[in-house]
This record gives structure tokens, sequence and C-alpha cells, in this order.
């Protein structure tokens, strides 16, 4: 059309990558979804090796259809690298077992109707093999985003690399740096919610729990109002997830005394336990006040974090990689005008703020409620939901986030 520029001109699309701060599961599925559509990318890693991160490890059924249209062999990987969790069970630590929810009940809306049970560490690692394949991306390890300036056609990062202060020059830059980002700090970006007192604290053991329990699931949400927990499988782990105490001292929580208390105190048993891991984790509920400025967008936990009581982290932020790297695909290619990026945050921060957090926030009040009234309510419901197959599928449809991820695309609408 004359008199309209294209956007970016082909050459300078054609000639300049799209920077990526952050190797994680975000920033590494944004740029396999860029580099298998041509687009040169190039990944900054300040961390010297890809991360054995045991944070994620619950997979949710759209998360699985969407990786498989993507790359139906990395998807395998992931199903053949975890275990297949077909039940989610809600436990009461004095009373037992409240409610069952079955996941067959989502067959007709995914091809995946169960969780999978794999550690994120090692989709990263698949990633960075099937990154490898494509020509097109190079992960710089030991780099780190230290700042940025944009003008009107290029972003430009100052990197901290083993070799001194480098600087790089873009088309666009994704700031897929996790929760403490420097591309969301260095472009001004408000980051909007809270920080819970408490924190997290995970511990994995070979143990096998499920040895003594009647019946006990791949993923166990059992709540208390003095020490609830979650107890999740991996494969050869269990991995058990409690809140401590605010004031309690990091040194005081991962002591062995203090694990020991904790772990008898869902299974007792003579010999004291042997652990593979602790780990403390401060839990927020935030999401960015912006998705985008300029040049510049977030994805991931840059853009949005929330308690893992649900799985929903790692689940969302793919979410948002996926959408966000289909529209950079478009404008690289000079087929969508720079706004794509406006419609990138009006899809998807709504759904981390009202489905998300929402659904991670009731999650774990649901787990920690100290009023018997309102326990005996909410397990009251639960179980109703459970044994109304139309009740359950509707819960199943929003804790395994199809109806966030159908929602999402109502609000993409043509500009998806
Ligand atoms: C205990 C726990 C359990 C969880 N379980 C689940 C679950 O089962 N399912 C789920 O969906 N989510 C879960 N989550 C959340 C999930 O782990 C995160 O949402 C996910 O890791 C976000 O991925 P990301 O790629 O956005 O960020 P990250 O995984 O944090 O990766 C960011 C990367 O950026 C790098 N980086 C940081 N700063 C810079 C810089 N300046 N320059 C370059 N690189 C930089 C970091 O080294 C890191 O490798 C859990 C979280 C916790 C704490």
């Amino acid at each position: 059309m004359a008199g309209v520029r294209s956007w970016p001109s082909t050459e300078q699309a054609m000639a300049l990558p799209v920077l990526i701060a952050g190797a994680g599961p975000v920033g590494l599925t944004i740029a396999l979804v860029l580099a298998r559509a041509g687009v040169a990318v190039e990944v900054f890693e300040r961390a010297t090796e890809i991360a054995e991160d045991l944070r994620a490890s619950t997979w949710h059924p759209p998360t699985l259809d969407m990786l498989d249209r993507i790359d139906p062999a990395l998807t395998r990987r992931v199903i053949e690298a975890g275990l297949v969790a077909r039940y989610t069970q809600y436990h009461d630590r004095r009373e037992g077992l409240i409610a069952e929810f079955d996941m067959e009940l989502l067959r007709g809306d995914t091809a995946h109707p169960y969780r999978i049970q794999c550690e994120q560490f090692k989709y990263t690692r698949f990633l960075v093999e099937a990154l490898a394949g494509t020509g097109c991306a190079t992960v710089h390890l030991g780099c780190s985003l230290a700042g940025l300036r944009q003008s009107a056609d290029t972003v430009e990062i100052d990197v901290e690399s083993p070799e001194g202060r480098v600087v790089r020059k873009g088309v666009f830059l994704v700031g897929a740096d996790g929760v403490r980002s420097a591309v969301r700090q260095a472009a001004g970006i408000e980051f909007e919610g809270f920080t819970f007192p408490e924190r997290f604290y995970t511990i994995s053991t070979e143990f096998d729990f499920a040895q003594h329990f009647e019946r006990l699931s791949l993923v166990n949400y059992v709540s208390d109002p003095d020490e609830w927990c979650v107890l999740l499988k991996v494969p050869g782990l269990w991995r058990v997830l409690f809140p401590t105490p605010a004031d309690e001292p990091d040194e005081a929580v991962v002591s062995d005394a203090a694990t020991e208390r904790r772990l008898q105190g869902v299974v007792a048993r003579a010999v004291p336990y042997e652990t593979r891991h602790r780990t403390i984790y401060r839990v927020h509920q935030r999401v960015a006040r912006r998705y985008h400025a300029g040049r510049v967008a977030l994805a991931g936990d840059a853009a949005h974090v929330n308690n893992p009581i649900g799985g929903m982290g790692m689940n969302g932020g793919l979410h948002d990689g996926v959408s966000l790297a289909r529209r950079l695909i478009r404008i690289v290619r000079g087929e969508a005008p720079q706004p794509l990026l406006e419609h990138y945050e009006r899809e998807r921060r709504p759904i981390a703020i009202e489905y998300i957090n929402a659904n991670t926030g009731r999650n774990k009040k649901l787990m920690e409620e100290r009023d018997p009234a309102v326990r005996r309510q909410s397990q009251g419901e639960m179980r109703r939901m459970a044994d109304d197959p139309v009740l359950a599928r509707d819960y199943l449809m929003r804790t395994s986030m199809i109806t966030a991820l159908r929602a999402a695309e109502a609000l993409a609408g043509a500009d998806a």
C-alpha cells in the first residue's frame, strides 16, 4: 500500500533477531516457536547452566494440547518423562479423603484428559535440544541482561557476559526473566500485588507415601488449619509442600528436626526420613501493570506470579509465551502492525488476574481455612461437586485451565 511502511522493514526484520532474557520454560518455548517459524532469536540466560529447577511439575491438559500443536515429539517427551495423573484428591488432615476428581470427565474437551507430573527442568533441557536443531536460535549462558534502550525500530540491550559487558541489538526484546525481571524493571513497569508473609517449604523424598494410604492419587491437596500440605508425585520422588510460619528463620525451617517433624506428621514411621531436596520459596500474587512497553514485552513469571497451589504459574506462562510468539512472528514478517502487542496484553493480562490469581488465591484459602463452619461448608461443596459428573466436569474445566484458555481465545478474537 502506497505510503505505508512495512513495520518493521523487511530488511530490519531479517537482519535483527528477537532478543529474549531468561532461559526458563517460558523464554525457551517462545524461542522455539519463533525459531521454528524461521525468526532469528537470541536467548540470554544469567545462570551458567540450565537450572535443575524443582518448581513446576504439573502440566495441565490445554498446555499439552497447545504443545502438541507446536511439536508433538516434544509433548511425547514430556509425557514419557513424567507420570500420568488421572485423579486429583482433596483430603482433610483430620477427616481423611474428602473428594476425588477423575479427569476422564474432560475427554470430550482435550486430547489429554489428565495432568502430567514432569519436572520443569526436564522440559527446559528438551527445549534446548530442540532449539539446537532449528539453526535459527542461540542460547547464551552466563549472560545477564543489565540494561535496555529503545528506538523507534530497535531495542538495544546491555549484557553482562563472561567476556565483559557487550551490547546486542534486536527487533524486539522479550522479558522472560522471572519474578525479579530486570527487563520489567528497566522498562519501568510496576508489579502490582503482594507477597505472602509466610514462605513455602518443599521437601522431596524417595519414601513412598502411597503405600501408607488406602488410596492416594499422584496429586493431593491436604487442608488443615494448622499445617496444610500438598503431596505430589514425580518420577522416583514424592514432593511435599508446607507453609512456614512467617517469622521462622530459614535455617530453622530446613533443619533436620523441623523437617522430620513435618514429615512424621504426614506418615509417622519409626525410622527417620531421608530427603533429596529442601527448598524455601517466597510466594507472591502479582501482575505487571503493562505487558509491553514499545518493543519490549513480558511473559511468564516476569508478567505474573501466583502461589503454586493448583500448578498454574508455568502453565499460564506458557500460554502467554505461545500467544506472544505468534504475534511477534506476524509483526516480524511484516504481516501485522505493532499494536498486536496491545492485543497480547488485552488477551493475557485479564487471564492472569481473573483466572490464574483468582483460582490459586481460592485454593490457598481452602487449604488453610481456620473457621470450622467455613471448612465444613467448603468440604461439603467439594463432595457435592465430585459426586455430580456435570458439576465435577465444570470444576475440572476451571482447575485444568481449559476455561482460562477458552476465555483468552475469546478475548483475542480476531486479533489472534
Ligand atoms: C514450589 C513451586 C512449585 C511450582 N509448581 C508449579 C506447577 O506444578 N505448575 C506450574 O504451572 N507452575 C508451578 N510453579 C510456578 C513455575 O515454577 C513458574 O511459573 C515458572 O518457572 C515460570 O517460568 P519462567 O520461564 O517465566 O521463569 P523462570 O522459570 O523463573 O525462568 C527465568 C529465567 O530467567 C533467568 N534470569 C533472571 N534474571 C535474568 C537476567 N537479568 N538476565 C538473563 N536471565 C535472567 C533466570 O536465571 C531463569 O533461568 C511452581 C512454583 C513454585 C515456587
